[in-house]
Parts: structure tokens; sequence; C-alpha cells
């Protein structure tokens, strides 16, 4: 049986395959895009089992792997790469540099909690990618380059063909979102991630495919804004990372992943979690 959960959009020829890792694998996406004659995967799982299974999964697709895009550093998106190393694997540059220079560190928070399934292999992205125009297959994606949101350098990517962003983790539905980065100038990225949404929410997405959680649409832009504004004001009015977490689980009951908070506690807090 398969842990991972997929969920199918098709529109227009094009088949967008959104592969969820279950909830210890942080309920995170990763995408296949399926046109005519090839695949575009974005993303892998953080833990070995579900990237194999993606990999397992993609092949059974019967199309050549073009490319693995990867969005971002938070290992959730791409300690998985052992699986697709004989593929070419795109990144913005800085995302490559911190893959390389930094990947360790950051999978050395995962493994107390998840031993065995976090990787020891850094598969390190071998091409570059730019913002801009990029078509595969006949299909034009645009690539967005997002500064100093969720993290500090990430992808977002629309495909314009059929109104749909792959907005990765520039937007969540329904799982706590993660705030333990800083901006470039050192502050809490809550405000600058919020400039982000604002200027690209009325672009007209009619889907809306988030890093975390369910497919969804252009609703999740104002759903996100006023999280990231509650949890500002929580962040500043708390002493300590469990009193962060306790006002955010009962303002958000329904959100899953608390592990999460936990993990931003970390570095939001890093006296008193
Ligand atoms: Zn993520």
């Amino acid at each position: 049986m398969r842990s991972i959960n997929v969920n199918k959009v098709s529109k227009k020829g094009l088949n967008i395959h959104v592969v969820a890792s279950p909830e210890d694998g942080e309920l995170v996406n990763s995408i296949i895009v399926e046109s005519q004659n090839k695949l575009v995967i974005i993303d892998v799982p953080l833990l070995n089992p579900y990237s194999k299974e993606l990999r397992e999964y993609t092949d059974s697709l019967g199309k050549p792997i073009d490319r693995v895009i990867i969005t971002h550093f938070h290992p959730d998106h791409w300690a998985g790469l052992e699986y697709f190393a004989d593929l070419p694997i795109y990144s913005l540059r800085e995302v490559q540099d911190e893959i390389k220079n930094s990947g360790d560190w950051a999978l050395s928070f995962h493994r107390p909690i998840h031993g065995d399934l976090i990787t020891d292999k850094i598969i390190v992205p071998t091409n570059i990618i730019e913002e801009g125009s990029l078509e595969v297959d006949e299909v034009e994606y645009n690539i967005l380059k997002i500064v100093d949101a969720e993290m500090r350098f990430m992808l977002a990517i629309e495909i314009p063909s059929i109104k749909t962003l792959i907005a990765q983790d520039l937007l969540y539905n329904k799982v706590f979102l993660y705030l333990g980065e800083k901006t470039s100038k050192g502050e809490l990225c809550c405000d600058s991630w919020i400039e982000k949404l604002v200027e690209i929410k009325n672009n007209g997405y009619e889907v809306v495919i988030p890093g975390h959680g369910e497919v969804s649409d252009a609703s999740l832009f104002d759903i996100n804004i006023e999280y990231l504004k509650t949890a500002k004001e929580f962040i500043l009015a708390s002493n300590s990372g469990s009193e962060l977490k306790e006002k955010l689980i009962r303002k958000y009951p329904d959100y899953r992943v608390p592990l999460l908070l936990d993990v931003e506690n970390y570095l939001l807090f890093p006296q008193s979690v």
C-alpha cells in the first residue's frame, strides 16, 4: 500500500499530480506536471520512503522526466533527492549554495525526530534556474523568484495557460505556516511575506497549489495574509515558544502539523522553547 496521497488536477491537456506526504512527512506537496510527452517534478519529499514512492509513482506514468525543480532550501522540499539523482536538478543559484554549504545543518534539525527516515546523502542541484519564462514540451512556465518570504530565496511557478500557481511554500492550506526565518534585514518574515502575497494575489489564478495542504484557489491568499498578521501579533506578545504554540493552536484548532511550530520556536525563541 502506498503512503503518499495523489490528487490530480487536469486542465487543457495538462495533468498536475499533487503528491502529498503523510503527516509525519509534514503534509508537504511534491508536484508532477505531466504534459503530452514529458514530466516536470517540482520538489521532492522530506522522508526517504515517501521520496522513493514518489519516484515509483512518477515512473509509472511512463513518460521521460525532463527535470526536477527545487523551490527553496527547506529540507522538506529536497531531502529526498537521492531517488532523483540521475536527473537534471534545477534551483536558484542561492538555493544551490545553501544546500551545498548548509544542507547537513538543515537535516540535523530533522534527524532527532525522524532518524533513519532522513537521508544521509546530500544531493546538490546540478543546474541553475532563472526567473522568467521557461518552455518545456510546449508548455510555458513562468518562474517567480521571491525574496524574504517563508524563506529568503524561493520560487513559485505559474502555468499561465491553465491559470495555475504552483505556490509551494509561499502559501499553506490548513497547515501551520513556518515562520522561523528572518528576512535579509534580520526582521520577522511576516510583513515582507504579506507584501509578496499582495503583489500577486490578483493575477487571476484559478488553481493554487500550496506547499503544504490541499489544492485550492486564490482564496488562499487572504487566508494566509490573515494568519501572518495574527501570528506576528502573537510572536511579539509571547514570552516563550510554548506560549506562542498554545495561542496559535487555540486560534487555529483545525490546522495540522504542529511539529512545524516546534521547529519555528527553536529559531524564534532560542532561549526558552
Ligand atoms: Zn515546506
